[in-house]
C-alpha cells in the first residue's frame, strides 16, 4: 500500500529528528502532503496509527495539511492552483507554466518531550 511505505519513511524521518532534538516521546506531528503524492489523508492516518502501536510514538497525534497542486507562470510570475492538469495561466493566458508545489511530503513541525 502506497500510504504504508510513506508512513514507514515518515517514521524514519521522525525518529532521526527526535534523536537530534533528544526527544523521548512524540506528542504530535504535523505534515504537509501535496496533491500530486496521491496520498489519502485518512489512509495515511490509519497506517500511522497502526504503525506506532507499541512504539515510543504511540498516542501521538498526526495532523495533515493538504497542499494543492500549483503552477507558476514563466511569463508573468503568477502562481495559481492547477485544476485537472489545466496548465494555462489565468493571468496572461499563456501555457508556459512550471510546477510550483503539489508533490511535497514534509514534516512541518513536531512536538515531544
Ligand atoms: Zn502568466
Amino acid at each position: 500500500m502506497h500510504e504504508m511505505s510513506i508512513t514507514m519513511s515518515l517514521l524514519d524521518t521522525i525518529r532521526a529528528e527526535m534523536e537530534k532534538a533528544a526527544l523521548k516521546e512524540l506528542r504530535s506531528v504535523r505534515i504537509r502532503v501535496g496533491e500530486l503524492t496521491a496520498v489519502e489523508p485518512e489512509a495515511l492516518r490509519f497506517c500511522f496509527e497502526a504503525s506506532i502501536k507499541g512504539t515510543p510514538f504511540e498516542g501521538a497525534a498526526l495532523e495533515i495539511e493538504e497542499a494543492p497542486l500549483r503552477g507558476r507562470c514563466k511569463d508573468c510570475g503568477n502562481v495559481f492552483r492547477i485544476i485537472k492538469f489545466e496548465r494555462t495561466c489565468p493571468g496572461c493566458g499563456c501555457s508556459s507554466v512550471e510546477m510550483a508545489g503539489g508533490n511535497e511530503l514534509d514534516i512541518v513541525s513536531m512536538e515531544g518531550v
